[in-house]
């Protein structure tokens, strides 16, 4: 028996293989090296032949440069923190694509002048929302708040009702994150019920605001009681809402989802939200409101510190003006064009396992309309298939329920429905 370790070929003579060549044009020599030691490692302990090296090398090689990995979220749950929250759409990527380079992102080209950064996309902003007197975007909601925190409430007090003293996710408070930053809580009401002169007795000479957060991940029923922005708004105190999900604009589809214009409307001074949730764009912080409040936060020192790169702003650009986003395609789709999808990919596994089309219930998610179900249709599978999907070439994300790996497609686009039945297939293969 001859010694693997002799016959081991070298490295450089592996990395001379005109396809790792490539990749290593695409990804760096470092991602390329380390796939090539581990396929010298295997053929040293006699456990891969040496001629089958490089194509092993090459084979575990991704096509791109990044460890994330695309994946299908047949969860039913259209804005999921885990995977990304909102999709970007094609055009969205496109802009962030065109954007990657040099790009007048900060200069007026006419003049050849330094210019407000992203001015077009804050345009574009202010433009959907015409009840804000003036916009600023950071990089996350919980920037959003934390700046508009700082730069108005730093040694002051913040009024807040105990019902909205809500936990984002991961561990983090917004009252922690308030007093992080130097404001004093002034918690009013209890957990179910805040009365209009419970606000009005708490304020006093060093209150900066009122602060108002949509319970977007819960909700309370019951004996409950709270006040609404428009009576908040006749107090002394300017009121800030948090309203988290991003939209813009009433959604008919969730009529208890508060959105930034008739928040402004009923008289908030200042609103917050995230990019990346209903308003379906990249991740980032909005801030709408009065042109004064607005500017001292814009020139706080730390608004610097909370800027959006280049990438951000393309892409916000993009969801404000292109065609809708993935997140409005899913909220808009009928749940009987959904059955239909889920039949046909049924038949398309018949044979191959115990597919079946089922209805379901899908949600918006931590995003936002926290208890609203929507209506929907699922491919269900058995609930054996959930991991292997779940890690395989192409990752296809469902959920468990009754016994079933349901894979519900309010989330899914249709270019996707073969992509979930080559997976499939590609699991069954491997049984
Ligand atoms: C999501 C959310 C936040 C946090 O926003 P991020 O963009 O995740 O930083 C803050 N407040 C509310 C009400 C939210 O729903």
């Amino acid at each position: 028996m001859q010694d693997p370790r002799r016959s081991t070929p070298r490295t450089d003579t592996v990395l001379a293989d005109p396809r790792l060549q490539e990749a290593t044009a695409r990804l760096g020599l470092q991602a390329v090296k380390v796939a090539v030691n581990h396929a010298l490692d295997l053929c040293r302990s006699g456990q891969l032949a040496p001629e089958d090296v490089a194509d092993t090398a090459t084979a575990v090689l991704s096509n791109v440069a990044t460890s994330l990995r695309p994946v299908i979220n047949a969860t039913g749950i259209i804005v999921h923190t885990n995977l990304g929250r909102a999709p970007l759409s094609a055009a969205a990527l496109d802009a962030v694509r065109a954007a990657g380079g040099a790009t007048d992102v900060e200069m007026d080209l006419v003049s050849g002048r330094r210019d407000r950064r992203g001015h077009a996309v804050l345009s574009e902003l202010a433009a959907a929302v015409p009840d804000a007197e003036a916009v600023h975007v950071v990089n996350n909601g919980t920037a959003a708040l934390a700046l508009t925190a700082c730069a108005l409430a730093q040694d002051k007090n913040v009024i807040i009702s105990r019902g909205e003293l809500v936990e984002i996710g991961d561990g983090f408070r917004i009252p922690e994150l308030l007093v992080s930053v130097g404001a004093e809580l002034r918690e009013v009401g209890t957990t179910n019920r805040v009365r209009a002169d419970d606000y009005t007795n708490a304020i006093d000479g060093s209150t900066a605001f009122i602060l108002k957060v949509h319970p977007s991940n819960f909700v309370v029923t019951g004996f409950t009681s709270e006040v609404g922005v428009g009576e908040l708004a006749s107090l002394d105190v300017p009121v800030v809402a948090d309203i988290g999900s991003g939209l813009l604009s009433a959604h008919r589809r969730l009529p208890d989802e508060p959105d930034a214009a008739s928040t402004l409307r009923s008289g908030a001074s200042l609103v917050t939200a995230s990019g990346d949730k209903l308003l379906g764009g990249p991740q980032c912080g909005l801030v709408f409101g009065r042109q004064g409040l607005v500017e001292v936060i814009r020139r706080h020192p730390l608004a610097r510190a909370m800027r959006v790169d280049k990438l951000t702003l393309a892409a916000l650009e993009a969801t404000l003006t292109g065609p809708p986003t993935p997140v409005s395609a899913a909220l808009a789709t009928k749940p009987e064009g959904l059955l239909d999808r889920a039949e046909q990919l049924a038949r398309q596994l018949t044979g191959l396992t115990d597919a079946r089309a089922v209805t379901s219930l899908g949600a918006v998610g931590g995003g936002g309309a926290p208890g609203v179900e929507l209506d929907s249709a699922a491919l269900s599978l058995p609930a054996c298939l959930a991991e292997p999907l779940r890690t395989s070439a192409l990752p296809v994300v469902g959920r468990i329920q009754h016994g079933r790996l349901l894979l519900d497609l309010i989330a899914v686009s249709t270019e996707e429905d073969p992509l979930i039945i080559e997976s499939v297939r590609s699991v069954l293969a491997g049984y």
